[in-house]
């Protein structure tokens, strides 16, 4: 049920007095009280415990931004800024209630797409879908990359909150890839970070190209979850797209082990933009099967290995390498075979291609009305020990088991990230599903795994096992940045 109570802040100032100030700075049209247009705001996916926020409001501008931040800053209003939503750790539901900003519907432009020096400077609502179809229409030598979330989610979001995409192998993080960011200061302050520092008022869109050499300030905004600042502007970096593209499909056959192998040394290959390995159920789910079994004489894993090249001559050398690997991992016992994936989908429908052809709506993962899962960057040596000691509890918990890794930065560090679809409104299946994601958490928190896009049940968790310093510094670090606590309070058990 979704909770609504009585809120802290109503004792410095009414809820009139402030719809009335954000009708003032918004438009009517543009700020709502209403529960039924509040209540969408009020949970996501998962099965984090909804919290009704009292207003909604639609800025077009940082000016009234500015102004919103300042008035919230006096009377120590909460500010939850918004995209889609769709960040899947129930990042913006407003713990304390308070003011959503949502990004999504008006402040979602492209601003600049910069060829020469190859980045995009985006407003926090441009979805994936949007930016994917702007550069195909008007730069189709340019790129952008894409997860598996859906195409109406937000880009900045993602990398705002170092989220992994389609070529996470070769460049790990998006948030390694971010340029540039304009901020709005707990003061009202408009802060722009990174090359785009000069220039007392406006920037130049022509000087988002990198953070170095000043101190790199980027570290205060990104995975904070929104409690810092208000993102206005951020700039992305693009790629040439490369005109050939090959996706392989590696099969692991033997039952127990070697999968953090296979994405160590695929990864290091360094000939992999992106390797996404899953449990062998995710193909029968992307051909169409709901709920897969799995069978004992099954193969266990899979990995999508995905490689581009500006000639075929240059793909031929990456194949050569790639294969020579996967034969030398053979030859040390490691039992898989592999084919091109393009063969593989023509034996289904086009909803399998979705996997290969992001941003698309990946159904296996939608398709309920339910999803969460333990996202993480792990170690790569931990891998397979995690993976035995999860599929356990998915079949103590008799759920099938739904497994994602991927290595990043050429196998530097890896991505583990088992996931749980549900039925969000059939009765009990949530403290189901959450008895089991916990016992999950708490297994790979042991194992040194670092979860990103955490709910605060998942942080009140990690804080347990954080250096005492970091905490010491990070808690610093957010008063001084928000010393009123408005910006997404209660993120972080702050
Ligand atoms: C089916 C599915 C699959 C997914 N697969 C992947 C995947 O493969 N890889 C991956 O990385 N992610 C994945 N995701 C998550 C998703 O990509 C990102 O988290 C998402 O892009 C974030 O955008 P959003 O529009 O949902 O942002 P929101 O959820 O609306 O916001 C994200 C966070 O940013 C904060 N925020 C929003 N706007 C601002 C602003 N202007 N200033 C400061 N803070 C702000 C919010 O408060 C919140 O904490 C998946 C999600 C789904 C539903």
């Amino acid at each position: 049920m979704t909770i609504s109570k009585e809120k802290n802040y109503f004792k410095n100032v009414s809820k009139e007095q402030i719809y009335k100030e954000l009708v003032k700075i918004f438009g009517q049209e543009n700020v709502s009280d209403k529960s039924g247009d509040l209540y969408p705001y009020s949970y996501d996916m998962t099965e984090c415990e909804p919290k009704m926020p009292d207003f909604v409001v639609i800025p077009e501008n940082k000016e009234q931004l500015v102004k919103l931040v300042k008035y919230c800053n006096q009377y120590l209003i909460p500010i939850v800024p918004y995209i889609s939503g769709n960040n899947v750790g129930g990042l913006t539901i407003p713990e304390q209630g308070g003011i959503i900003v949502d990004f999504g519907k008006k402040m979602n432009k492209i601003l600049h797409i910069n060829e020469n020096m190859m980045y995009a400077i985006l407003e926090p609502g441009v979805t994936f879908g949007q930016l994917a179809k702007h550069l195909e229409d008007n730069y189709p030598h340019l790129r952008y990359c894409y997860p598996f979330a859906p195409p109406y989610a937000g880009v900045v979001g993602n990398a705002l909150l170092s989220g992994m995409n389609n070529m996470s192998c070769k460049l790990g993080s998006m948030g390694d890839s971010i340029n540039g960011l304009e901020v709005i200061t707990a003061e009202g302050d408009i802060a722009r970070i990174g090359s785009c520092f000069y220039g007392k008022d406006e920037d130049d869109p022509d000087t988002w190209h990198y953070r170095s050499p000043v101190p790199d300030l980027m570290g205060l905004f990104l995975n904070w979850q929104g409690m810092t600042g208000l993102v206005t502007k951020c700039a992305v970096q693009l790629w040439p797209n490369e005109p050939i593209k090959k996706t392989v499909i590696v099969v692991l056959l033997s039952r127990i082990g070697h999968i953090g192998e296979i994405l160590r040394e695929v990864g290091r290959t360094e000939v992999c933009e992106d390797v996404a390995i899953g449990c062998f159920e995710l193909i029968k789910m992307s051909a169409g099967i709901p709920e897969p079994k799995s069978f004992p004489e099954e193969p266990r894993m899979f990995a999508n290995c995905t490689i581009t090249a500006k000639t075929k001559n240059q793909l031929k050398a990456r194949m050569e390498i790639l294969e020579n690997t996967l034969e030398s991992l053979k030859e040390k016992g490691v039992e898989l075979t592999h084919f091109d994936a393009d063969d593989f989908i023509k034996l289904f429908d086009l909803r399998v291609r979705s996997y290969l052809d992001l941003p698309a709506v990946v159904l296996s993962l939608v398709e309920y009305s339910g999803l969460t899962w333990f996202g993480s960057y792990a170690p790569t040596h931990v891998i397979d020990e995690l993976v035995e000691k999860v599929e356990k509890i998915f079949n103590k918990h008799n759920v099938p088991y739904f497994m994602y890794m991927k290595p990043m930065k050429y196998s530097h560090y890896s991505i583990f990230r088992p996931i749980l679809r549900y039925n969000k409104y059939k009765k009990g299946e949530e403290q189901r599903y959450h008895a089991l994601i916990e016992e999950i958490t708490d297994t790979c928190l042991d194992a040194g795994c670092i979860p990103y896009k955490t709910p605060t049940w998942m942080t009140e968790k990690m804080r347990k096992k954080i250096n005492p310093g970091w905490i010491k510094l990070f808690e610093k670090i957010k008063n001084c940045m928000d010393p009123n606590g408005i910006f997404n309070p209660g993120r972080w058990n702050t």
